[in-house]
Protein backbone atom coordinates (compact mmCIF):
# COMPACT_ATOMS: atom_id res chain seq x y z
CA UNK A 1 0.00 0.00 0.00
CA UNK A 2 1.20 3.21 -0.82
CA UNK A 3 1.16 6.24 1.34
CA UNK A 4 0.76 8.68 -1.74
CA UNK A 5 -1.74 11.47 -0.81
CA UNK A 6 -2.68 10.55 -4.94
CA UNK A 7 -3.55 7.66 -3.74
CA UNK A 8 -7.72 6.78 -4.49
CA UNK A 9 -8.09 4.30 -2.04
CA UNK A 10 -6.23 5.55 0.59
CA UNK A 11 -8.41 8.58 0.54
CA UNK A 12 -11.39 6.49 -0.12
CA UNK A 13 -12.18 2.92 1.29
CA UNK A 14 -15.55 3.24 -0.21
CA UNK A 15 -16.09 -0.42 -1.96
CA UNK A 16 -15.01 -1.96 2.12
CA UNK A 17 -18.17 -0.63 3.52
CA UNK A 18 -20.82 -0.75 0.01
CA UNK A 19 -20.75 -4.45 -0.77
CA UNK A 20 -20.71 -8.03 1.16
CA UNK A 21 -17.19 -9.12 0.46
CA UNK A 22 -17.73 -12.70 0.53
CA UNK A 23 -15.36 -15.79 -0.76
CA UNK A 24 -15.31 -19.40 -0.01
CA UNK A 25 -14.76 -20.38 3.60
CA UNK A 26 -11.22 -21.93 2.89
CA UNK A 27 -9.36 -18.58 1.97
CA UNK A 28 -9.79 -17.07 4.91
CA UNK A 29 -6.90 -20.14 6.82
CA UNK A 30 -5.31 -20.03 3.44
CA UNK A 31 -4.32 -15.97 3.70
CA UNK A 32 -4.40 -15.74 7.49
CA UNK A 33 -7.18 -13.57 7.88
CA UNK A 34 -8.26 -13.77 11.40
CA UNK A 35 -11.32 -15.13 12.61
CA UNK A 36 -12.83 -12.97 14.47
CA UNK A 37 -12.96 -10.81 11.09
CA UNK A 38 -14.82 -13.29 9.11
CA UNK A 39 -18.31 -14.20 9.21
CA UNK A 40 -20.03 -17.52 8.01
CA UNK A 41 -22.46 -16.92 5.70
CA UNK A 42 -23.71 -20.61 4.62
CA UNK A 43 -21.72 -24.19 4.58
CA UNK A 44 -19.49 -23.41 1.69
CA UNK A 45 -18.82 -19.05 2.26
CA UNK A 46 -17.83 -16.73 4.52
CA UNK A 47 -17.65 -12.86 4.28
CA UNK A 48 -15.55 -10.27 6.01
CA UNK A 49 -16.72 -9.82 9.47
CA UNK A 50 -19.41 -6.32 9.19
CA UNK A 51 -20.07 -6.66 5.52
CA UNK A 52 -22.85 -9.04 5.88
CA UNK A 53 -25.40 -6.29 6.79
CA UNK A 54 -27.92 -3.51 5.64
CA UNK A 55 -25.21 -0.87 6.06
CA UNK A 56 -21.81 -2.91 5.36
CA UNK A 57 -18.44 -1.84 6.69
CA UNK A 58 -15.56 -4.47 6.83
CA UNK A 59 -14.28 -4.55 10.52
CA UNK A 60 -10.84 -4.61 9.01
CA UNK A 61 -11.08 -1.20 7.85
CA UNK A 62 -9.42 1.66 9.44
CA UNK A 63 -10.56 5.34 9.13
CA UNK A 64 -13.37 7.11 7.73
CA UNK A 65 -14.76 6.39 4.40
CA UNK A 66 -14.03 9.19 1.69
CA UNK A 67 -11.51 10.70 4.02
CA UNK A 68 -8.52 8.89 5.36
CA UNK A 69 -8.43 4.77 5.35
CA UNK A 70 -6.40 1.67 5.19
CA UNK A 71 -6.90 -1.87 5.41
CA UNK A 72 -5.45 -3.76 8.74
CA UNK A 73 -5.22 -7.36 6.99
CA UNK A 74 -3.61 -5.53 3.84
CA UNK A 75 -1.56 -8.35 3.14
CA UNK A 76 -4.31 -11.26 4.01
CA UNK A 77 -7.13 -9.68 2.44
CA UNK A 78 -9.73 -12.29 0.54
CA UNK A 79 -9.72 -12.85 -3.37
CA UNK A 80 -12.99 -9.91 -3.62
CA UNK A 81 -10.57 -7.02 -2.10
CA UNK A 82 -7.46 -7.89 -4.63
CA UNK A 83 -10.66 -8.29 -7.72
CA UNK A 84 -12.01 -4.70 -7.75
CA UNK A 85 -9.81 -1.84 -9.45
CA UNK A 86 -9.73 2.05 -9.43
CA UNK A 87 -12.23 2.36 -11.96
CA UNK A 88 -14.51 -0.33 -12.60
CA UNK A 89 -18.01 -0.42 -12.35
CA UNK A 90 -17.62 -1.94 -8.59
CA UNK A 91 -15.98 0.59 -7.52
CA UNK A 92 -17.39 3.40 -8.93
CA UNK A 93 -20.71 2.11 -7.81
CA UNK A 94 -19.02 2.29 -4.13
CA UNK A 95 -17.84 5.53 -4.59
CA UNK A 96 -21.22 6.70 -6.22
CA UNK A 97 -22.82 5.88 -2.56
CA UNK A 98 -21.22 7.91 -0.86
CA UNK A 99 -21.16 11.00 -3.12
CA UNK A 100 -17.50 10.30 -4.14
CA UNK A 101 -16.78 11.19 -8.44
CA UNK A 102 -15.69 8.17 -10.28
CA UNK A 103 -12.57 7.46 -11.61
CA UNK A 104 -11.45 7.33 -14.97
CA UNK A 105 -10.34 3.20 -15.23
CA UNK A 106 -7.59 4.78 -17.21
CA UNK A 107 -5.98 6.39 -14.27
CA UNK A 108 -4.82 2.44 -13.46
CA UNK A 109 -4.04 1.47 -16.99
CA UNK A 110 -0.59 1.20 -18.50
CA UNK A 111 -0.02 2.55 -20.98
CA UNK A 112 -2.00 5.78 -20.79
CA UNK A 113 -4.00 6.31 -23.70
CA UNK A 114 -2.41 8.25 -26.10
CA UNK A 115 -3.30 12.28 -25.57
CA UNK A 116 -3.89 11.65 -21.66
CA UNK A 117 -1.22 12.54 -18.75
CA UNK A 118 -1.36 10.00 -15.81
CA UNK A 119 -2.45 12.03 -12.46
CA UNK A 120 -1.46 8.76 -10.01
CA UNK A 121 1.04 6.18 -9.61
CA UNK A 122 -0.06 3.30 -10.97
CA UNK A 123 -0.37 0.23 -8.68
CA UNK A 124 -0.37 2.30 -5.48
CA UNK A 125 -3.49 1.38 -4.32
CA UNK A 126 -4.83 -0.69 -1.92
CA UNK A 127 -6.69 -3.54 -4.43
CA UNK A 128 -4.25 -3.91 -7.34
CA UNK A 129 -0.92 -5.62 -5.70
CA UNK A 130 1.32 -7.86 -7.52
CA UNK A 131 0.10 -11.03 -8.61
CA UNK A 132 0.67 -13.67 -5.93
CA UNK A 133 3.20 -16.13 -6.73
CA UNK A 134 1.22 -19.07 -6.73
S1 LIG B 1 -11.15 0.40 -5.42
FE1 LIG B 1 -12.39 2.23 -5.73
S2 LIG B 1 -14.03 2.13 -4.19
FE2 LIG B 1 -12.38 0.71 -3.55
S3 LIG B 1 -11.09 1.95 -2.15
FE3 LIG B 1 -10.19 2.07 -4.22
S4 LIG B 1 -11.05 3.95 -5.10
FE4 LIG B 1 -12.36 3.38 -3.36
S1 LIG C 1 -10.38 -6.84 4.00
FE1 LIG C 1 -9.43 -4.85 3.69
S2 LIG C 1 -9.61 -4.45 1.48
FE2 LIG C 1 -11.07 -6.08 1.99
S3 LIG C 1 -13.04 -5.07 2.42
FE3 LIG C 1 -11.95 -5.28 4.38
S4 LIG C 1 -10.82 -3.36 4.66
FE4 LIG C 1 -11.41 -3.52 2.49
Amino acid sequence: MSTSDANHCLDCGACCAFFRVSFYWAEAEARGIPADLTEPINPRFSCMAGTNQRAPRCHALAGEVGQRVGCTIYEHRPAPCREVQPGDDQCNKARAGYGLPAIEAWCWQSPIPAGLTDPLPHGADIHTPPPPAD
